[in-house]
């Protein structure tokens, strides 16, 4: 089980804890065996809390406790963790879409955090990943191709294995094994079963033919007609979902406290747990059987989650994110982009894209054995060679993207055709991008106008 889904169950036992505990002094209460020490609320009646925290001159109810942790709990569940080459798309109102990639605040070397957007109508958040292996006719390596996440790139332990060695391939949540040996970590359980399933697919093609189905894999991630077609199915699967999420939402944030406050907790609670219990039951239902259509080898992750959904409130609020974020992960960003996003925002990530598949930082490969070398030249030529076609399919021509840079002060002389940084040497290299040769100004700087002053 995921960290994150641990956190979930923990969270939504410590709601029910509390609730629990309300319950047991509404009982003493009714039965005579407590008195009522805590806040009235309107007309004398006895408020919520029947208990107070006192720390320090603050005060904090039973009540107020509970929905302080349903509250922190909820923007947990907003958050996502993305492993770095991951590319989020999230829209509130899905009018704009706009790219979201792990923060580098609330992040580390292997992953950050993606918020989703927390108000109704809560919005949508997608996933799409390049393809996370580099695949050759002869060998499997476990070393990502270059993408806007360079850091991601040698976050693998760069296992390499020949197709002919392979017997067995497996998903093991979301670790993909080869022979029981770990291959790689993939972004989700579902896209481990992908990669396992498609590996699997290639090992039993005839080497003359494994050429062809590797340059067929790599073009699906740029199938927009397929994305825009899983969009469409998920928008029909979520409608149910979508309706009693935001229901919820209003439910536990804004009636739930306003009948609190005005008939008192002892009053309502019963029918506030039971109709809290139906959303909630609703919602584990419909997210069960939307994921089952839409991913249905994805078992153990679905009833993880259906048990979290069920259990835990907040989640159920979120139902929406777990059916959603595997729906495109399958697809490339740049794809998705130019699928969803406005014109600048698809060259903007085609560019870092292009850019990093043409300029690679050093050293290109983990490894000096030639084999492993060839397999990683043959990825990284093939995914540039389909994401040029891919641009050029798309009335982009990938050199205006390349531009040349204007130099930013008179003293720069040459510049990083990766990072972009410049210096005032004309030759030399980058070393931030680990030896890449630096690229001469054409021009004269002196003669150049400096970006800042434009
Ligand atoms: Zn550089």
């Amino acid at each position: 089980m995921a960290v994150t889904q641990g956190v979930g169950l923990a969270a939504s036992a410590l709601g029910w804890i509390l609730t629990a505990r309300w319950a047991e002094k509404l009982v003493a209460l009714a039965s005579g065996h407590a008195d009522v020490t805590g806040d009235l609320g309107p007309k004398g009646r006895p408020c919520a809390s029947l208990v107070q925290l006192n720390c320090s001159g603050f005060r904090m109810t039973d009540l107020e406790l509970l929905f302080l942790v349903l509250g922190i709990v909820y923007v947990c569940e907003c958050a996502w963790w993305a492993k770095r080459g991951s590319v989020g798309f999230r829209t509130w109102l899905g009018l704009r879409w706009r790219v979201a990639q792990p923060g580098r605040l609330l992040g580390n070397q292997s992953g950050g955090v993606v918020f989703a957007h927390p108000l109704p109508p809560l919005g949508t958040l997608l996933v799409g990943n390049p393809w996370p292996l580099s695949v050759s006719t002869e060998a499997v390596l476990s070393y990502v191709p270059p993408g806007i996440e360079s850091a991601g790139r040698g976050s693998h332990a760069s296992d390499f294995v020949l197709f002919e060695q392979v017997q067995r391939i497996e998903a093991k949540g979301k670790k993909v094994q080869v022979n029981g040996q770990f291959l790689l970590k993939a972004a989700s359980p579902t896209f481990a079963l992908h990669i396992a399933d498609t590996l699997q697919t290639l090992r039993q093609a005839r080497v003359s033919e494994r050429r062809q189905a590797i340059e067929k894999l790599i073009e699906g991630t740029y199938d927009t007609k397929a994305i825009k077609e899983r969009w469409a199915q998920l928008q029909k699967e979520t409608a149910g979902p979508r309706f009693m999420a935001n229901l919820l939402f209003a439910y536990l944030f804004m009636a739930a406290p306003s009948l609190i406050w005005y008939v008192g907790l002892s009053a309502c609670w019963i029918w506030l747990a039971l109709a809290l219990v139906v959303c909630t039951s609703i919602i584990a239902v419909l997210f069960h059987r939307a994921h089952k259509h839409l991913y249905p080898r994805a078992e153990d992750e679905r009833f993880t989650n259906f048990l979290i959904v069920l259990l835990s409130p907040a989640s159920a609020i979120r139902a929406c994110d777990l059916i959603s974020r595997p729906l495109l992960e399958r697809f490339h960003p740049v794809a998705i982009a130019q699928a969803f996003c406005t014109e600048n925002t698809f060259l903007r990530l085609a560019e870092g894209f292009l850019r990093e598949l043409r300029y690679p930082a050093m050293p290109l490969c983990p490894r000096p054995e030639p084999a492993v070398q060839t397999t990683e030249r043959y990825a990284c030529e093939l995914s540039l060679v389909v994401l040029e076609k891919f641009l050029r399919r798309n009335s982009v021509e990938p050199e205006t993207l390349l531009r040349v840079p204007l130099p930013s002060d008179p003293t720069c002389r040459s510049f990083c055709p990766r990072c972009q940084a410049q210096f005032t040497s004309t030759t030399g290299v980058c070393q931030d991008c680990g030896g890449i040769e630096l690229v001469a100004f054409k021009v004269e700087p002196t003669k150049t106008v400096p970006i800042t002053n434009r």
